[in-house]
């Protein structure tokens, strides 16, 4: 028996033993974490219940074989299952596509009537499950699929599209499972943790491929590049009616990098899939946050359009994506069948408008702008009102918090709510140069590119290349860490025209290519995405070499001997700056930064722009 299932049964059996009469003492006075806390969720009986086959079925998933529904199996009964699967159905096969840092194979399940090479003209469908791995209906919603394709009359589905499900992406965090990892989130009742095993946020590292399972994870779709791909994830934050929220970048007019595929999306995927989940009992919704905890009709935004989110990532990299946040308090059961019922949607979808979708890629692909937008931050004013299904509330005076404090109800509020909703804009625009040029000595750097599949050239022999190199002007370091990095922020860039020889290895990113603005993204130091911000370059942040006062000093005094212009400059800022006036040191350092003797390339950012 694995800890999951011990886990499971002990916790059955405390639930059983606290519903008796003659529950013992012990028993009832069981830890206050062990009993139910969360808000209570609307009662629910939708059509896609009987999607559900029971214990008779031999192949029954572990999350319908639970009288509760309210189980997911861990990492090697997962696989165990899928193994079976694959031995048994022709059309289902397991890749293995990377390794986890504790070591564990991560794995697809490829669905498919064309056999091991996939017919170019079907589209595919990637579904991801467990890039938060608490969150994880996408892998039991997925095994019903799957088996249901294999068996019970669905194959119909691969008649004119593929399947790939990653049932679980972050495995290590998978194992780390408890019924303690989730607290806002009502099942299943041993959830996986949110960080993996070196404690990183997977969908932060979409642009920055820090995590060897987004390498992997990017290496699978540039193999089989999808046509749609779909992120699943339940939420955290405010309590509504919704049980399936899902978005992208470019809903509703806004900013998107793939205005075609947006359009798709908006035009032909939304209002089918809406439907769809209609049909089969669930209430669909757009994907919004809560902007104040405290006030649910404060109003909503939407996240945020970053592309260290797969979302952002898929508008900057043209693949059609799809973010799936299931609302957390939704029991898991229903979160579940509503991904089942998202998820073949989806593959009807491609199969009978997969043709358009793909023209749409295409069309986006061969964007050039020649300005990219980005740090994007939430505006300041909302730009609409949107119509909400709410959750009625109340607050009350609590004990713990010595303040007001909401109290959700369960119950859907009659009455539509009209919330005010803020998008997101720009802070900064960004030119598009004709190339970058990488140095050879950042092998991390270039290595990231190429997971990417960044098209480059190498260099294997020394070049020198006339250049724009930018002077960071005061950069800042955070304060505190963020994924594993010392983030480092500059607002403010100088440019400056060298010739500059790069070293054998060395790399030449042109920006003319589908993923040019990725390239601008990570490669330019002001933008908030790219490697700069992540802390890392922090080599260009130390000054090296000093002159010493009894050397500068006399040097200084030629220098204003020979050079009236300077001399007129000095005494300006000495009149100017009584502080400055008054520093022997900060004076004879401004001297020093006149004389070619000063570290030339400190603070000077070692990528540079080929611009024409
Ligand atoms: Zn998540």
């Amino acid at each position: 028996m694995n800890d999951a299932v011990r886990s499971a049964l002990i916790l059955a059996a405390l639930a059983a033993l606290a519903s008796s009469p003659v529950m013992s003492q012990s028993v009832r006075n069981a830890a206050p974490w062990d009993q139910p806390f969360l808000p209570p969720a609307p009662a629910w009986n939708g059509k896609s219940r009987e999607l559900l086959r029971d214990a008779t079925d031999p192949w029954v998933t572990p999350f319908e074989a639970d009288p509760e529904h309210d189980f997911s199996p861990d990492y090697a009964d997962t696989h165990a299952w899928f193994d079976r699967l694959d031995a048994a159905s022709g059309l289902i096969r397991i890749e293995q596509f990377g390794v986890s840092p504790e070591g564990r194979p991560i794995y697809a399940v490829i669905a498919s009537k064309d056999g091991a090479a996939f017919d170019p003209a079907k589209p595919v469908l990637l579904a991801q499950a467990g890039i938060h791995p608490g969150e994880i209906d996408g892998k039991d919603a997925g095994m019903m699929l799957l088996r249901d394709i294999a068996f019970n009359g669905k194959d119909g589905l691969l008649d004119r599209a593929n399947l790939i499900l990653i049932p679980i992406l972050s495995v290590d965090g998978h194992e780390r499972a408890s019924a303690y990892s989730r607290p806002n989130q009502r099942g299943p009742r041993i959830q996986g943790w949110r960080n993996t095993g070196t404690n990183q946020n997977l969908n932060r590292d979409y642009l920055k491929l820090d995590q060897p399972e987004m390498r992997a994870v990017r290496g699978l779709i540039l193999k089989y590049r999808p046509d749609l791909y779909v992120d699943i994830h339940v939420t955290d934050g405010m309590d509504y009616q919704y049980d399936v929220t899902y978005g992208f970048n470019g809903e509703d007019g806004a900013f998107t990098r793939s205005p075609a595929i947006s359009a798709w999306l908006n035009d032909r995927l939304k209002p089918a899939m809406n439907a769809a989940l209609e049909a089969e009992g669930h209430i669909p919704g757009e994907l919004v946050f809560g902007l104040d905890g405290d006030n649910p009709r404060a109003g909503l935004n939407d996240g945020g359009l970053g592309e260290r989110f797969s979302n952002g990532w898929g508008s900057a990299a043209h693949v059609p994506t799809i973010l799936i946040e299931n609302h957390s308090l939704k029991p898991h059961e229903q979160r579940v069948l509503g991904t089942y019922v998202f998820l073949e949607e989806a593959l009807r979808l491609l199969a009978e408008q997969g043709a358009a979708l793909r023209a749409a890629i295409q069309a986006d692909s061969a964007l050039r702008p020649a300005e990219i937008p980005a740090n994007f931050v939430s505006d300041e004013q909302p730009s609409s009102t949107r119509p909400f299904k709410g959750i009625r509330y109340e607050t009350y005076d609590s004990p713990a918090s010595g303040r007001r404090e909401i109290r959700w109800l369960g119950q859907a509020d009659p009455e539509p709510w009209a919330l005010p909703f803020y998008a997101s804009h720009p802070t900064l625009t960004l030119k598009r140069p004709e190339a970058y040029w990488v140095p050879a000595y950042r092998t991390d750097v270039i290595e990231r590119l190429r997971a990417h599949g960044m098209t480059m050239e190498t260099l294997d022999a020394p070049r020198t290349v006339s250049v724009e190199m930018l002077r960071l002007v005061d950069p800042k370091l955070a304060a505190h860490t963020n994924e594993g990095h010392v983030q480092i922020a500059v607002t403010q860039v100088t440019p400056e025209r060298r010739d500059w020889t790069y070293a054998s290895g060395s790399v030449r990113v042109p920006t003319d290519q589908p993923l040019g603005d990725i390239a601008v993204l990570l490669l330019e130091p002001q933008s908030s995405e790219g490697f700069f911000a992540w802390g890392m370059f922090p080599e260009v942040l130390n000054r090296v070499e000093y002159i010493e006062g009894y050397a500068i000093a006399p040097l200084a005094e030629r220098m204003l001997a020979a050079d009236p212009a300077l001399k007129a400059e000095f005494e300006t800022k000495l009149a100017a700056e009584p502080k400055f006036a008054a520093d022997g040191e900060a004076r004879l350092q401004w001297f020093y930064e006149r004389t070619p003797f000063h570290d030339d390339r400190y603070r000077l950012y070692p990528v540079g722009r080929e611009t024409k």
